[in-house]
């Protein structure tokens, strides 16, 4: 199926035709719809799926550049796969002007994170520990988020990020939309989606 078959802004079908992208791969095709509905998502599927691109397009849709404050924040287990993530949006995003994503990872001096911080950002994708770190420190403002991601979710709680992760999630408001991507389903992941997830529709391919 065409990408041009969705209801997504201008500049974004436009972009995806710059970078290649014509047809959509089976999890953008199945979750991209419930997700431009607004339904929460959980989606079974691995590195290599094009998972960042499903729900990188769901969040840049739904993403009001207008308004400077943190709508979206995006978890993943490791830096490079936060690294990862960012590079993805950050092409996706190449037809919005002036969008700022920002990554908030471990391993890196805290100080410079804080600055970026101050300038703000429109959209955060970081590690659970490091976003823990910002909270704590109340640097860091989850107020507006309409839109929470959890990437590689079994890994993450494989890592121990199930406390950091409940913690975080705290802090932003009921009324999101909750994305949540995994390789396997194990009950933990079923019991994480039943609190913090509302009517999931559930994607496997
Ligand atoms: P991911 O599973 O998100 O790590 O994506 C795997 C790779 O597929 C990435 O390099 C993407 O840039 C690429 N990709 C994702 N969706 C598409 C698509 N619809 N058409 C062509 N390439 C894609």
């Amino acid at each position: 199926t065409a990408f041009s078959s969705l209801s997504l802004k201008t500049e974004l079908l436009e972009n995806l035709k710059t970078m290649g992208y014509e047809s959509m791969t089976q999890i953008q095709a199945q979750s991209l719809p419930p997700i431009l509905a607004g339904d929460d998502v959980i989606g079974q599927g691995k590195t290599g799926s094009g998972k960042t691109a499903a729900f990188g397009l769901g969040l840049l849709n739904k993403l009001d550049v207008k308004r400077f404050r943190i709508q979206t924040l995006v978890m993943c287990p490791t830096r490079e796969l936060a690294d990862q993530v960012a590079k993805e949006i950050r092409t996706l995003a190449r037809g919005i002007h002036n969008i700022k994503v920002l990554t908030l990872c471990g391993g890196v001096p805290m100080g410079p994170q804080v600055g970026s911080l101050e300038h703000g950002a429109h959209i955060i994708v970081g590690t659970p520990g490091r976003i823990i770190d910002h909270l704590d420190r109340n640097r860091l403002d989850l107020s507006n988020v309409n839109m929470l991601v959890l990437d590689e979710a079994d890994r993450m709680l494989e890592m121990g990020f199930q406390d950091h992760i409940d913690a975080i999630i705290e802090q932003t408001p009921r009324e999101r939309q909750t994305l949540l991507f995994s390789a396997t389903f194990p009950d933990q992941i079923k019991s994480i989606a039943d609190e913090i997830m509302y009517k999931p529709v559930m994607v496997k391919v």
